[in-house]
């Protein structure tokens, strides 16, 4: 590998004196132990609903508000902990009256709004399982992903439902309740107003389905970046880490206001959009409405958010559009800033510590995993490009691996694959259906990632790349990432996604896709331009060899950059599974 970004951008000191610093959190958290307390104290059950909502309306905190939802339109709608409750145990009374059985899977077709919460929270005191789509799907995708989690229920409204569902119903017999939120005056045959049905459904106060800590709660397919996407199966014990890592990594406290900006048909969208933030007791704000630069900063303002949690394209468009649109508003509430999703370029961090007075903290973790694994934490100094430290109660190794023994790389700086010990208490029990793709991603007592790291001298983890996505030029070990961090420091770079071309010399040569920011133009001169900086800072045997200009590259609808379809494409070969690219299927 080349030198990485490390040593050109500052260490950024600690900027949270009451924080906890990182070893003394490590040296107090054990998962195991919490875990245990909990069900000591729940006998022996466990129930994310219970822990959500019910548990703070029984503790007296019924009347404060959970979440404040905010409309594309119109005014906001304050929910306290009781009325989620209450909503939700009409859901589950719902299921109940259906005879939907214990351990059913309630599928949503949703954005963010009240119906989705109860949704979710209502399935889970009826001791169904929960799997939330991404609303944008199209048909295909929609029917491919039910048919694997065997649909009972769909929770979805009207027009989805005619656009996305409807055609191929019938062939889903299993599927025996569909309920629409958001009303309409003729709604299709065999389906259910949702509103109504919660008018109608009773069943407050109800006691919750008796869950223990291994029953299934969520089904949640992955991103599919790189193919296929996998149905990871999740338990009720994850909330144990949901609780710590709201906690201790996001710093996230009862006075504090929320926002996490994920659409829950992706994993952070539940896990920190619904979960962590609703165990933690700290006040919410869900934006219904779709990402708009103007709005987010009017929001962050007039609610005063204090901890936000978003991810890299969301945080590159705002950058795109400048520091004086930031600069218009008063963020002086913000406390700590997460970021999760995709590699955060140092770039980045340095931008939102001059915009915002505090940088992003990148954190990693995937679908597989529940919850966050890898951070910067407020309690530690942030060396930007860098993923973090394990968080408390991870083990976590840049690994070599021959046949089944797992061997931890103890040489600083060398990359190899990333492995976290398996077994903690959010990590996917199994892709559904699909064992061998489960048996393979286990070996040796370690879960291991797909993706490629290093660990630095002082304990930071930095991301390689995907191990499909590393390319190798010239006996070179080429992160993707490493060359597009590089790239987006040139002034007229917006993004960057960076593949390798098969070469008959090299074996493969890079090859970048640049979009250019407002103000710029392509031309031969500014690709000379970005080349030449490119050359200057990471070599000739690692910088592109050439770039073409794009005005958007190809995205998972959960924002990442697709580089399998980018390399696809551009070698004229098939295009694999599309079904979450933003903007197609
Ligand atoms: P699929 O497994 O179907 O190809 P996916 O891996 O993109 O899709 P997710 O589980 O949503 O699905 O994403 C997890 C992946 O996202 C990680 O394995 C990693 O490659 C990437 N990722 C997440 N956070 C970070 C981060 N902070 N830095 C670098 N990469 C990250
Ligand atoms: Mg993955």
């Amino acid at each position: 590998m080349q030198a990485t970004t490390a040593g050109d951008f500052p260490i950024l000191r600690k900027d949270d004196p009451s924080a906890p610093d990182y070893d003394t959190l490590r040296a107090e958290v054990d998962l195991h132990r919490e875990l245990d307390g909990l069900l000591a104290m729940r006998g022996g059950r466990l129930n994310i609903a219970y822990e959500a909502v019910r548990h703070h309306v029984e503790d007296g905190r019924g009347d404060r508000r959970a979440i404040r939802f905010l409309p594309a339109s119109g005014p906001p709608r304050d929910f306290t902990y009781s009325d989620l409750d209450r909503l939700s145990d009409r859901f589950a009374a719902i299921l109940r009256a259906h005879g939907i059985a214990h351990g059913s899977t309630v599928f949503s077709l949703l954005g963010r709004g009240p119906a989705l919460y109860a949704a979710i929270l209502g399935t889970w005191k009826a001791g169904c399982v929960f799997s939330p789509l991404f609303s944008a799907f199209g048909p295909e995708p929609v029917r491919a992903r039910m048919t694997i989690g065997d649909a009972r229920v769909l929770v979805t409204t009207e027009t989805f439902y005619r656009r996305k569902v409807m055609t191929w119903r019938d062939e889903m017999p299993g599927l025996s309740l569909v309920l629409l939120a958001g009303g309409g005056d003729d709604l299709p045959a065999g389906t259910l107003d949702l509103e109504a049905a919660l008018e109608d459904a009773g069943g407050e106060g109800a006691e919750i389905a008796a869950t223990g800590p291994e029953d299934p709660a969520l089904l949640h397919f992955t991103s599919g970046t790189t193919g296929k996407p996998k149905g990871a199966v999740h338990v009720h014990a994850a909330v144990v880490v949901h609780r710590m890592t709201a906690r201790a990594v996001l710093n996230l406290h009862g006075a504090d206001t929320y926002w996490c900006t994920a659409d829950p048909g992706w994993v952070t969208g539940t896990s920190y959009g619904i979960v962590a933030p609703l165990v933690s007791g700290a006040p919410m704000i869900v934006d219904e409405a779709e990402f708009d630069a103007e709005r987010w900063y009017t929001i962050l303002e007039r609610e005063g958010v204090t901890v936000w949690y978003t991810a890299p394209t969301a945080i590159r468009m705002l950058m795109k559009l400048g520091e004086d649109v930031a600069r218009g508003h008063d963020l002086s509430r913000l406390r700590f800033l997460a970021s999760v999703g995709e590699p955060l370029n140092p770039e980045a961090v340095v931008w939102s510590q001059r915009v915002f007075g505090k940088p992003f903290h990148d954190n990693w973790w995937q679908t597989e995993t529940g919850g966050i694994m890898i951070a910067n934490y407020a309690g530690m100094d942030v060396k930007p490009g860098s993923m973090g430290k394990p968080v408390p109660g991870i083990e976590a190794a840049v690994v070599s691996r021959e046949g089944e023994r797992v061997t931890p790389v103890t040489t600083p700086d060398t990359s190899g694959e990333l492995a976290l010990k398996a077994g903690w208490p959010s990590m996917f029990r199994r892709y559904l259906n699909e064992p061998e793709r489960t048996a393979k991603c286990f070996a040796d007592g370690w879960y291991l990632t797909g993706d490629l790291a290093m660990r630095d001298g002082d304990g930071y983890f930095w991301f390689v790349g995907r191990a499909d996505d590393v390319i190798k030029s010239s006996g070179h070990l080429i992160g993707p990432f490493e060359v597009e961090s590089i790239l987006m420091e040139h002034p007229a770079v917006a993004e960057a996604g960076v593949i390798g071309l098969p070469d008959p010399v090299a074996g493969e040569v890079v090859k970048a896709f640049v979009s250019l920011k407002p103000g710029h133009e392509p031309s031969e001169e500014t690709k000379r331009d970005i080349l030449g900086h490119a050359r200057k800072r990471l070599g000739r045997a690692v910088a592109p060899r050439d770039i073409a200009f794009r005005d958007t590259l190809p995205r998972t609808r959960s924002g990442k950059i697709m580089r399998r379809l980018l390399k696809a494409r551009e070698l004229g070969l098939p295009e694999g599974d599309t079904s979450t690219l933003e903007g197609g299927a």
